[in-house]
């Protein structure tokens, strides 16, 4: 049996009804922004309870202008964590701030009592992941920030339908961001971002920035960069966003099936799952021990797993002048080396889940 870990090409096999509407778009040669970006932004705007939504054209792009609207200033010092993707660190560093990190906790979410030993001076902001679309606890996060007096931008680019203290990531802190990538389970047939706020200032000038900094065609009042959404992107995106609490619903479903199972096996850890988190499993990790082998033996027996990450950020080579050491962040380290991520897409049917967890059973009774 094959259990893949991609599942594209099952999402868009009904392709006519974007073809249709990309006619539609074709014809109005509406190419940039426009009333269908407007339209999507209104809608995720309605499905997040955030006041501003804007969209980019990446949510890369979206920490970055995120945090260029909170401010930020070459060597600001920004805190997150270790074990997130490149993208998260790549803004930080593209804003000319210094990341700091700090190890997560077994949920492999932020560690949100190392945040305050590093805090300094020069701390600007938090930046939290919602990492695998589990989600910290904001509440903390944000009563932290608050008594030091430091902004938050939610990296929740993998939150999108999760829910934590009733709430959707990204509404917590000044500033949210959020990907539409393929990886995602709101994805587009491409790249596409959002920033969401409450702030009207910070939106007012995240809109322009996004556009050159545009007051109207001939007028600019600030230098901004091109960072739109395509219309192309936000027609798929309308579409998707209806689909998504079923989606999110089919992956929990699995999500929990394979947390019952998993946990009847002594190699296998999964991460404690908390009451006020709805997940919205974009990832399913879990810790198995003998894990490059397992790997290996579920790869050959058609089980497609990846490891996101097996190196985390402070060790990258592009990390090198932060001047982290090996044994810095011991959590994060560990399970860099143990863990695996599982097929859990709203595409697995019951067998597929079945025979995951037998093989999994199989190869340590060997
Ligand atoms: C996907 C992702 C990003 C980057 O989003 P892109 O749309 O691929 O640029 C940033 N941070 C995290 C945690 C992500 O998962």
């Amino acid at each position: 049996m094959k259990v893949p870990f991609n599942y594209l090409n099952q999402q868009f096999s009904n392709d006519s009804i974007y073809i249709n509407k990309w006619k539609k778009l074709i014809k109005s040669s509406n190419f940039t922004l426009g009333g269908i970006v407007e339209s999507f932004e209104k809608q995720f705007a309605n499905f997040v309870k955030s006041k501003h939504c804007i969209a980019t054209n990446s949510g890369t792009d979206a920490i970055t202008i995120g945090l260029k609207s909170l401010g930020v200033k070459p060597g600001d010092e920004i805190i997150t964590v270790c074990n997130t993707f490149y993208a998260t660190v790549g803004a930080i560093i593209a804003c000319g701030c210094k990341p700091v990190f700090v190890d997560c906790d077994e949920r492999y979410q932020i560690n949100i009592s190392e945040i305050k030993k590093v805090i300094t001076k020069k701390t600007k902001v938090i930046l939290p992941v919602h990492w695998a679309g589990a989600s910290p606890d904001m509440k903390k996060i944000k009563n932290l920030a608050k008594k030091n007096k430091i902004k938050i931008l939610e990296d929740a680019c993998m939150g999108i339908g999760s829910k934590i203290y009733l709430k959707n990531p990204g509404t917590f802190g000044d500033i949210g961001t959020m990907s539409m990538h393929p990886v995602k389970t709101l994805n587009v047939m491409g790249d596409g971002g959002m920033i969401v706020t409450n702030n009207d200032k910070l939106a007012k000038w995240i809109r322009k920035y996004r556009n050159h900094g545009m007051k109207d065609r001939d007028h600019i009042d600030f230098w901004g960069v091109n960072s739109r959404l395509q219309p192309i992107q936000a027609i798929v995106a309308k579409i998707q966003l209806k689909k998504i609490k079923r989606i999110i619903q089919k992956r929990n479903y699995n999500a929990n099936f394979l947390d019952k199972e998993l946990s009847k096996i002594n190699e296998v850890k999964i991460p404690k799952r908390i009451k006020n988190n709805k997940e919205s499993f974009v990832l399913y990790i879990a810790l198995f021990k003998d894990r490059d082998k397992l790997k290996k033996f579920l790869i050959k027996n058609g089980v497609d797993v990846k490891i996101h990450y097996p190196l985390p950020l402070h060790l990258q080579k592009a990390s090198k002048n932060l001047k982290y050491r090996k044994g810095n962040f011991p959590i994060a380290e560990k399970q860099a080396t143990q863990m695996i991520s599982l097929p859990v897409h709203q595409y697995l049917e019951k067998k597929h889940l079945i025979y995951m967890v037998k093989k999994i059973r199989e190869f340590y009774s060997k």
